[in-house]
Order: structure tokens, then sequence, then C-alpha cells
């Protein structure tokens, strides 16, 4: 019953199991003065229950925003996937999206300048199906070896406790591949306006694949329709004073007054014969694929519709995991994708449980057959009296060979930590940051990223401080003289000197 609700007809206060009861606010005690008495167990329940009221944050996207709405299919790409959920124009699925920043805890500000998390699951009729993405098409590192590193640089100093640049930028200056989306992060897109003016990115390179079995690469886009809109750092500010919640707040509005928020997928394609041939890795989340060379196809369309009734039920207690892919969309050998198959699955056990599936917003509403059986939480049938082992005599659970993914053929049988066949494209960091500053942004997009990297390296200090922003300084130049050039200015950095005590 919603607490708007003014009809309100009574219902019973129970404990938890059930026992309805009299006293809810005085608890039992010896005389009016007296000591409390120990069987009053209504206390202990009430006590016991609000000290694990919390669940262990997530490590990272721990502040968000989510809601339910559809997914419809409005383009034909049955000639690159067999996924049920594309079988024809017109078919609509439902879906749950949750959006969040990464870095901030759970009380931290929505107006924080940082990547927002873009992250759906569609209720499919052949399970579940999990894109987990960002805001933006690329992410800061390409190997998730270097993950926990880069996430420590975005959480607080261990000392002070303080956000620090200083870490920030020590990281990205000796990881020139975080050079493309911190481009991104700095420009005006780091602080959007609201979760509904952006876009969203799958961001990683998956497959598809058709009835023919034939695998081709794809990336997947969602373009907001309600216009990129931003806000700059001033205005930023102004938001985090005045209100740490302002993308929560919008979005809930928008679907109580019915303005449904849309955004419009489209995907990339790439044959395994382009991908071959592609002068950057196409595996390697630091980098895009030039949209005149891998048009924009239009696929759908989402619709948010409906908030959840109860937050921490539906928007806290939302798992997702890239490993949630369905028949006709595979995997890729994108480093950070394979990493984050691991991952995403394992936080959800730690945070949630095992049995994290079973919770109604990550429920499969279709069918779920295996033999998992207990743990902590399970909250089914659990297999009622079905076998628990497979093979077996007697049930009809069984694995279903027309759900077999067409082999890999791999390009190497080395096994190393470096690809020792690297072309000189795996190390180009420069070319694609160079791109989106000089073919996409506008002057006053650049005069934006200029002062926010500008406003963000100042708070670089420490006995490093000019060491830091030297080789940082040298990956904007490589990036663009212009760049480079402007961020020198605005750093007070007297760039011949810098060159000349570098030789
Ligand atoms: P296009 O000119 O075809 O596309 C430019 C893209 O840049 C558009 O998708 C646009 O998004 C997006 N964009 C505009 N401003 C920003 C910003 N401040 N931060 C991030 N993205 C922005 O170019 P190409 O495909 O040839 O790519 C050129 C550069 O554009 C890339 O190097 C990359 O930095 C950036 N980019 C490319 C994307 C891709 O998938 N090809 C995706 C996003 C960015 P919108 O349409 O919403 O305005």
């Amino acid at each position: 019953m919603s607490m708007e609700n003014e009809n309100i007809t009574h219902r019973k206060l129970t404990t938890a199991s059930g026992r309805p009861y009299a006293e809810h606010e005085n608890t039992q005690s010896v005389g009016s003065r007296g000591p409390l008495l120990l069987q009053d167990f209504i206390l202990h329940e009430k006590m016991a229950h609000f000290n694990r009221e919390r669940i262990p944050e997530r490590v990272v996207h721990a502040k968000g925003s989510g809601a339910y709405g559809t997914f419809k299919v409005t383009h034909d790409i049955t000639r690159y996937t067999k996924a049920k959920i594309f079988s024809e124009i017109g078919k609509s699925c439902r879906i749950f999206l949750r959006f969040s920043t990464v870095g901030g805890e759970k009380g931290s500000s929505d107006a924080e300048r940082d990547p927002r998390g873009f992250a759906l699951k569609f209720y499919t009729e052949d399970g579940n199906w999990d894109l987990v993405g960002n805001n933006t098409p690329v992410f800061f590192v390409k190997d998730p070896k270097k993950f926990s590193d880069f996430i420590h640089t975005q959480k607080r100093d261990p000392r002070t406790n303080l956000k620090s640049p200083t870490m920030m930028w020590d990281f990205w200056s000796l990881n020139p591949e975080s050079l493309h989306q911190v481009m991104i992060l700095m420009s005006d897109r780091g602080t959007p306006l609201t979760y509904r003016h952006m876009d969203g990115f799958g961001s990683h390179t998956y497959s598809m694949i058709n009835a023919e079995n034939e695998r081709v690469w794809v990336k997947f886009h969602f373009k907001t329709q309600q216009g990129i809109k931003n806000l700059d750092a001033a205005q930023a500010s102004q938001m985090h004073a005045v209100d740490m919640d302002h993308a929560q707040r919008d979005l809930v509005e928008a679907i109580d007054n019915k303005e449904f928020p849309k955004w419009t997928l489209k995907i990339q394609v790439m044959t395994e014969a382009e991908a071959k041939s592609f002068r950057w890795n196409p595996f390697d989340l630091t980098k895009i694929w030039p949209h005149a060379e891998f048009p924009l196809i239009e696929v759908g369309e989402i619709e948010l519709n409906q908030l959840p009734n109860n937050y921490f039920a539906h928007v806290e207690q939302a798992a997702f995991a890239p490993s949630n892919l369905v028949d006709g969309i595979g995997f890729s050998p994108d480093r950070m994708l394979q990493g984050r198959i691991l991952s995403y699955a394992d936080a959800q056990r730690y945070r949630l449980g095992i049995n994290y599936e079973q919770i109604p917003v990550n429920r499969c509403p279709f069918m779920v057959n295996n033999f998992h059986r207990d743990g902590q939480m399970r909250i089914d049938e659990n297999g009622n009296d079905d076998p628990n082992y497979f093979p077996n005599s007697f049930g009809d659970v069984v694995p279903d060979q027309a759900y077999k993914e067409p082999a890999w053929e791999l390009d190497s049988n080395v096994a190393d930590w470096y690809d020792r066949n690297a072309g000189e494209g795996d190390n180009d960091h420069f070319t694609q940051p160079g791109d989106l500053y000089r073919k996409v942004l506008s002057t006053e997009d650049r005069k934006h990223l200029v002062n926010n990297i500008v406003g963000s390296m100042n708070g670089i200090n420490g006995p490093r401080r000019m060491q830091i922003i030297n080789l940082q300084l040298c990956h904007f130049f490589r990036a663009d003289i212009q760049l480079g050039m402007a961020i020198a200015k605005g750093l007070g950095v007297d760039v011949e000197q810098a060159m000349s005590s570098r030789h």
C-alpha cells in the first residue's frame, strides 16, 4: 500500500514470523521505571533487524537509480543474430535499467564528475540478458588486472581519507591508454544533466550469431531521445550544493509525470574478416569503431515507464553480470569483458549471496531448471523432489545441443602476458582522443574540456607534482598539440623549459 493512498484499510502488525502483536513502541519492563525484560523478543527482533539493514555497498557503482520498462524491436537484424528477443519487428520484452555513478559512495552526489553506469537487464524468453555498460563507449584500462588499482585511485587516499587528484593523475599519467576515457570524462559529458540526457553503450565488443551459426562482432549504442544535456563545471558544483540526489529526483519525477524516457538501440557490426585487418584492436575497450566505417544500424527502442515501488528490493538488490548472455549473443576476446565475466557474478554472490538470481528483480520470469541446490537464502522450491544430479534416469532436465555456439578460431597458440605480434595500432592511445578534440568537440566544448582538466590537475600536490603534470602533458600533446599547449598554459607550465629538463 502506498504511503500516498488516503483510503487506508488496516492490516494487523505482526512479527517476522507472522504473529500479530499489541505493543510496538514500549518495551516490557519491571514496573514503570524498572529495567527491561529480556523476554520482550519483539525488541530483539527490531534491533537485530535494524543492525543488519545494510548489505555490502557495491565497491563501484554504489549510488544508483533504476526503473522498469520495455524494449521493442523496430528493425530486423535477424541476419546477424538468432537471439529470440530480436526475432521479429514489433516484439517487445520487459527490461530493468539501473543508472549509477561509479566512484562515489552510496551517499555521494549525483553531480560528481564520473562515468555513469548504464546497466540493462532484458527479461527474454531465453533467459535474462544483462548488458552492463556505461554512458561512454570506452574505459580507462584495457586489461582487468589493472582494474582494482585504477579504482583505488578514484576512491579515498588511505591516509587522508580524501579524494585525491594526485592519485588519479599519477595513475593516468603512467597509463596512457586511459587518455581517451579521461578526455570524455573531463568534457562536459563527465557531468550529465540527468540520467535521461545521456547515451548508453554496451562499451565492450560482443558477438552475434545467426541461425546459420555465422558470427559477427558487435557494439551496442543507446542514443537518448531526450537529447544530450550536460552540466558545465560551475553548474555541477551548484547542483552538488543544492541537491545531492538530483538525478534520482529527475527520474522519479519524469516517470511519475508519465514523461517516459526513451533511447534508440543501435548496433555497429564488424565481420571476422574486417576485424583481422582493422587498424586498431577491435576488442580494445579504450577504442571505438569509427561510425563512418561501421555505421550505426537501428534495432529498437527502450522506454522506462515503471518505478519500482521499493528502492531496496529492486534497485539495491538488482544484480547485473555480463556473463548473463542469451543464445545468439556471445562474448568476444575483449580482455575487460573476459575479466568482468568473472568479477560481476562474483561480486553479486558476495553482496547478495549465492541465490541472488532468485530475488524478484533478478529472477528469470520464464524458466530456470538446473541442479543447483541449497545455499543461504534459498527462497524458491529448491528443485522440489526432482533429481539433484546429472546424468540421471528419472528427470526431464537435459542440455539442449541447439544452444551450442560455433567454435572460436584463435589467432595464436602462444600463451604470454604481452602480445608479441601487437601492431602499432594496439599501442596508439592518442589518435582517437585527438580525433575527439579536433573533429567532434565544438570551440565551446574544447574550452570547457581544457578548463576542467586544468581545474582537476591543479589539485595534484606533493613532491611528484611536476613529474606527474609533465608526463600527463606529454600524452595531451601526443593527442593534439593545441590541446597540450592550452592545458600547459592553463597550468602555468613553460613547455620549452619542461621539454629541455627532460633531455
Ligand atoms: P563521429 O563524428 O561519427 O561521432 C562522434 C561521436 O562523438 C558521436 O557519437 C557523439 O555523440 C560523440 N561525442 C560528442 N561529444 C562527445 C564528448 N564530449 N565525449 C564523448 N563523445 C562525444 O566520429 P567517429 O565515429 O569517427 O569518432 C570520432 C571520435 O568520437 C572518437 O575518437 C571518439 O572519441 C568519439 N566517439 C565515437 C563513438 C563511436 O562509437 N564511433 C562514440 C562516442 C564518441 P552524439 O551522437 O551523442 O552527439
